[in-house]
């Protein structure tokens, strides 16, 4: 086995050992054992960063099951690195690469979506027709960025008429470079947003804003450049102390705020957004926006019987597992990992680091007929860029609690060059590790 003692390591002794000591902290889980031996069928819905890191743990972990990994997507994207990329800092090929590659050997790839799961009958059904029995079914499926909720967007106009979109994919983001550069040496009003959904990287619609406002400083524009940022309810982040942090960044480099304001249409012809506010209506001009869309649970976790069935999250269609063992609440041979989940925190590659560990344990536990005590705290990170060469080591949990994991040496609210180079340098490193189940 490769890494008998890999979560039986105290977090900093972990972080000690990572690649540049990228800081993905979290809950500890119980030392590894023999590999079990299970004629179990697991099969893996989703073959982005989640579902990968689990498919490769699993086959560290168990002897003789049969692990089936379903999705169609051919490219693996790596996608905190879309902000790099948007900053002109990295090109569009430094996120892309292939699914298979990072697969490993032992499992079976089905190159298709899934479009159905019967969780009743323990089966899945594929866009091909394919039928595939489980035992065990991972939801790793990330999330659906709903860009038809966005009245009047056009994915073909990114980087064109003002128009970024840094979620949309590698290629987009590149665009979305070109548009800011040309904004920041030409100047001009720029309008910032995030969607009133759960999100992935909470933390990337405010870096992007950092971002657009030092490269108008570094090339002597900032005078001619209005910058605002809208947000969709009172805060800029959700964690008290960081959203205060923030606001006294936005305050001190001119960034103009507003609140509960929700993007609802877009009309790129006359460079105006409209956004849904408590008092009706209200359109903003802009010369440069980077339009993040609702995000919700992809149509085939939606329109199966696996989301909330009350709650917050009913529309948005997340998961109903447990938020410590990552185990869907009704159908005990799921479970859901990574932005699909629909857990109080997370949705970052962080995250998904923490939670892939813990649903395995209770999985391979469920196989040996024992009980796992392995607990997912919530934990997720963000490397708040606030410029290009600084950054603030943000980390936290459930309960909003700060959890740095170099206390005393990275302050979380500092704005530092070492925090930087987390998310430009450590970040992939510590990232392509965990595909390969060695993170
Ligand atoms: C702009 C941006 C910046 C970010 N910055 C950071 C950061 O700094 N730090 C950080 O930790 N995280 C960051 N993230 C978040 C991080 O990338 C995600 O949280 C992480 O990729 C989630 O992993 P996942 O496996 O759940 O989803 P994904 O990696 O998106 O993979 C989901 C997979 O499921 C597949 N799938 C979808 N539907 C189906 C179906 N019907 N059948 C089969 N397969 C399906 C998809 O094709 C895809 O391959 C950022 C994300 C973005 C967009």
């Amino acid at each position: 086995m490769k890494h008998p003692d890999r979560i039986a390591l105290s977090r900093r002794g972990f972080l000690g050992m990572a690649a540049g000591g990228m800081a993905l902290a979290g809950a500890a889980a119980p030392a590894r054992a023999q590999k079990v031996a299970t004629s179990a069928r697991i099969v893996i819905l989703g073959a982005g960063a989640a579902g990968t890191a689990m498919a490769s743990r699993l086959v560290e972990r168990l002897d003789g099951a049969t692990i089936t990994i379903v999705d169609g997507r051919k490219r693996h994207l790596y996608q905190p690195g879309f902000t790099l990329i948007a900053a002109g800092l990295k090109p569009a090929s430094y996120s892309v690469s292939s699914t298979g590659e990072w697969l490993p050997r032992g499992v079976e790839w089905i190159e298709e979506a899934a479009a159905e799961i019967d969780p009743e009958a323990n089966r899945i059904v594929t866009t091909g027709g394919k039928t595939v029995a489980y035992d065990f079914l991972i939801l790793a499926s990330g999330l659906k960025l709903d860009w038809d909720a966005i009245e009047g967007f056009d994915m073909a106009l990114v980087g064109t008429n003002g128009i970024g979109a840094v979620y949309a994919g590698p290629e987009q983001a590149a665009a979305t470079w070109g548009a800011m550069d040309r904004f920041t040496d030409e100047g001009g009003k720029a309008v910032f947003f995030r969607p009133a959904t759960e999100m992935k990287c909470a933390g990337a619609p405010l870096k992007y804003t950092f971002l657009t406002d030092d490269y108008a400083r570094r090339k002597g524009s900032r005078g001619r450049v209005e910058i605002h940022y809208a947000a969709h309810n009172k805060s800029f982040f959700s964690v008290p102390i960081v959203n205060e942090k923030v606001r006294m960044l936005f305050d001190d480099r001119g960034v103009k705020p507003s609140f509960d304001h929700v993007l609802k249409a877009i009309d790129p012809g006359k460079k105006i957004l409209t956004f849904a506010t408590p008092e009706g209506d209200r359109e903003m001009d802009y010369d440069f926006t980077n339009v993040i869309p609702p995000m919700v649970a992809p149509d085939v976790v939606r329109n199966s019987p696996l989301p909330w069935q009350d709650g917050p999250w009913v529309n948005e269609g997340w998961a109903e597992v447990d938020k410590e063992t990552m185990r869907h609440v009704r159908y005990r041979n799921v479970f859901a990992v990574g932005d699909i989940a629909g857990v109080p925190k997370g949705k970052t590659a962080a995250s998904v680091k923490w939670q892939v560990p813990v649903a395995e344990d209770h999985l391979v536990a469920d196989i040996e007929g024992k009980l796992s005590p392995a607990v997912y705290n919530g934990y997720t990170s963000c490397p708040m860029i606030t410029r290009v060469g600084r950054a603030m080591l943000v980390e936290f949990d459930y309960k909003n609690n700060l959890t740095p994991s170099f206390p005393g040496v990275i302050a979380p609210l500092e704005e530092l060059w070492i925090s930087w180079l987390m998310k430009e340098v450590a970040l992939k490193a510590t990232y392509n590790a965990m595909l390969r189940g060695k993170a």
